[in-house]
């Protein structure tokens, strides 16, 4: 499985997607790995546009790739705009993966998400049980564009030998991420609704759901951290799920957002909102076996997180922000 480790020094590593969560987490990470880092944003190249990407390839020829960009969103985000979740994540993936291979990269890594899995699969959900049952209807454009892409490294690895590989992270939250109302997922909605409520004095906050529903989460520190293990050491056609191995109710991640937040109000439920997948948590002994584990604790986790959108609204109030949260390319593997 583990070929000898597989050096970024002084390569030339493009961060596919830099600016959103996943990407920025890479970006953050690669810092101490001195490697050549190459991003390219948005207004520079646009990754649904094949011709541009072809272009920005032969000019840059990146030894390394990680695929972290792709359009992404909560449960209301994937159902609604079925049409871009599908187009522009498919697009991004063809794109960018046939382009590493015509210009000889060395390694790439794809990160999926876990909601390709089946909505039923037997929990935890295991690598194998891809494509064993109907997907979970919110997200299926997400999770089809999301296993085109796995595919696709499949087929490149077995046809032409390249040594490009896919990882699918759990539900992911942290610093950069998406804090709309409507289109975010649950843990930047919740910390946003809860610092809201908190400020205004409201006695009650709603969420989403019955509160039954399970997700894991990991924070994207943790999962970039997993991200530079695996390039370094793994080369295998196996998927590999990154997670933390623990899930929660979404009504204890309420009272886990409320506690650091400081609201003590009242919580309610809005079950005419979607609850999506009953469960949602990946196997990771794949993972465990190539020595790697979850360090930040949800606690610790949703602190940082906090602690960032509150920097996040400071900074939109002193006017540095420049680019609102969610509109960009590049966030990645939502879940
Ligand atoms: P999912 O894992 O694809 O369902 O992604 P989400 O993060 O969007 O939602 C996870 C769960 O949290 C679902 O059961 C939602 O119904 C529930 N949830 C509760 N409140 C919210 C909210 O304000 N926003 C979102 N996105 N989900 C919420």
């Amino acid at each position: 499985m583990a070929r000898t480790p597989f050096e970024l020094k002084r390569k030339s590593v493009f961060v596919a997607g830099h600016g959103g969560m996943v990407g920025s987490a890479l970006v953050r990470r690669l810092a101490s790995e001195e490697a050549n880092l190459l991003t390219a944003a948005r207004s520079e190249l646009d990754l649904r546009d094949q011709a541009a990407v072809n272009a920005w390839f032969t000019a840059n020829r990146p030894q390394v790739v990680f695929l972290a960009a792709a359009k992404v969103g909560g449960i209301l985000a994937n159902d609604l705009l079925r049409a871009e979740f599908l187009y522009d994540n498919l697009a991004i993936s063809i794109n960018v993966i046939q382009a590493a291979h015509a210009n000889g990269c060395e390694k790439l890594m794809f990160c999926g998400s876990s909601c390709i899995y089946p909505r039923l699969a037997a929990q935890p959900l295991r690598e194998d049980s891809l494509l064993t049952g109907p997907l979970e209807p919110t997200n299926e454009p997400y999770a089809i564009a999301k296993i085109a892409g796995v595919k696709m490294v499949e087929a490149y690895r077995s046809q032409y030998g390249d040594d490009f590989i896919s990882v699918m992270p759990t539900n992911l939250y942290g610093s950069g991420d998406n804090y709309h109302p409507e289109y975010s997922h649950v843990v930047p909605a919740l910390i946003r609704r809860f610092h809201e409520a908190k400020l205004s004095g409201a006695t009650n906050v709603v969420v989403w759901g019955t509160g039954m529903p399970r997700r894991e989460f990991l924070y994207v520190d943790d999962l970039a951290d997993a991200c530079i293990h695996l390039m370094k050491t793994y080369s295998s056609p196996e998927l590999v799920n990154i997670g933390s191995g623990q899930d929660i109710t979404i009504a204890d991640l309420a009272l886990a957002v409320a506690a650091a937040v400081g609201f003590r109000g009242e919580i309610s439920f809005d079950t005419s909102r979607p609850d999506g997948t009953p469960r949602k948590l990946l196997d990771v002994s794949r993972l465990a076996k190539t020595g790697w584990q979850a360090r930040i604790s949800l606690e610790e986790g949703i602190r940082l997180a906090y602690q960032s959108y509150l920097d996040d609204i400071n900074g939109q109030q002193q006017g540095m922000l420049v680019c609102p949260r969610g509109e960009r390319q590049g966030g990645s593997s939502r879940a």
